[in-house]
């Protein structure tokens, strides 16, 4: 029952077949050191990642995640990762953390040590950042060029776009960028002028009563929050589409969402410096839908 907590992993092979995985997780002090200097992770950002939300002992999403874990793994050319022992190593780690309030699981997977036995995995457990006002205050967010024109993932698989890699440099820049021009987030454009992601979040928009997101079609990460957000919205009876947005849609949009697994939904009350319409009372009722999730 404590956080942080971090665990160690020694990845198997996707196609091993073992009963239990436990003698594959080492239990670390999260102070202790854990990774050698000839990490690729951390010299090269050479390795993918995923995080989850725990919210009071119930681990969200975990397939979605896993899945998207073994996208990024094959768009990376990284060894196939085992889903059984992630789903293992998971479970372990919420069985040991609080029952009660808000945890993010970050799960890695590493190319490993340079001409080492590659490659490495980790589990780190904390407390979530207290997210209550954001939710219910929303967020004032700038378009920032994201350099690629639409079409670049296909054109150019090396860039590695679509996969959730640890080289997240170029999305903390985009964030302090949009905090030197008073704003909190950012929403990534394409040089031709579609709405793609923000650093950390997906984009969901309301145009003419349906609500929309950008298809997932290589240059941006599939959210797993989005696609909640979109199963919600459907069982209440709203059209959902995945489709190209461009950004004067997204100017003259009846409301838009950042979504992610951590802070969920917050809404959009400002945009490139002019008031944006927000929809609080759905924002709420969102948040508390996928605050309740058990899955
Ligand atoms: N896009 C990017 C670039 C992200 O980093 C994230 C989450 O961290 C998302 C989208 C949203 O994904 P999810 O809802 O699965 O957290």
């Amino acid at each position: 029952m404590k956080v942080p907590f971090t665990l160690l992993i020694d990845p198997v092979p996707a196609d091993s077949v073992q009963s239990g995985f436990e003698d594959t997780f080492h239990e670390m002090e999260s102070n202790a050191p854990a990774l050698r200097v000839g990490e690729l992770s951390t010299q090269r950002g050479d390795g993918i990642f995923e995080t989850l939300a725990v919210v009071n002992g119930h681990p969200h999403e975990v397939e979605p995640h896993i899945s998207r874990l073994n996208n990024s793994a094959r768009i990376c050319d990284l060894p196939v990762p085992n889903a059984s022992q992630w789903r293992a190593a998971i479970a372990y780690a919420v069985a040991r953390i609080p029952q009660q309030g808000e945890m993010a699981l970050k799960i890695v997977l590493s190319r490993g040590v340079e001409h080492g036995p590659a490659p490495t995995a980790w589990l780190h457990a904390a407390e979530a950042a207290d997210f209550t006002r954001v939710r219910s205050t929303g967020v004032s967010v700038i378009t920032l060029d994201r350099g690629y024109p639409r079409g670049v993932a296909e054109r150019a698989p090396w860039l590695l776009m679509g996969a959730k890699t640890l080289s997240y440099a170029v999305n903390m820049a985009a964030i302090r960028e949009a905090h030197r021009r008073g704003a909190n987030d950012t929403i990534f454009v394409t040089t031709d002028g579609y709405v793609m992601e923000g650093p950390t979040s997906s984009v969901v928009l309301r145009i003419d009563g349906e609500y929309v997101t950008p298809a997932p079609s290589g240059a941006i990460l599939h959210g797993t929050t989005q696609q909640s957000m979109f199963e919600y919205l459907r069982a209440q009876g709203a059209a959902v589409h995945y489709r190209d947005i461009a950004v004067d849609e997204l100017r003259s949009a009846e409301a838009a969402w950042l979504v992610s697994s951590v802070r969920l939904a917050v809404s959009i009350v400002a945009l490139d410096g002019q008031l944006f319409p927000a929809d609080l009372p759905l924002t709420g009722a969102l948040n508390a839908y996928l605050l309740a999730r058990t899955n």
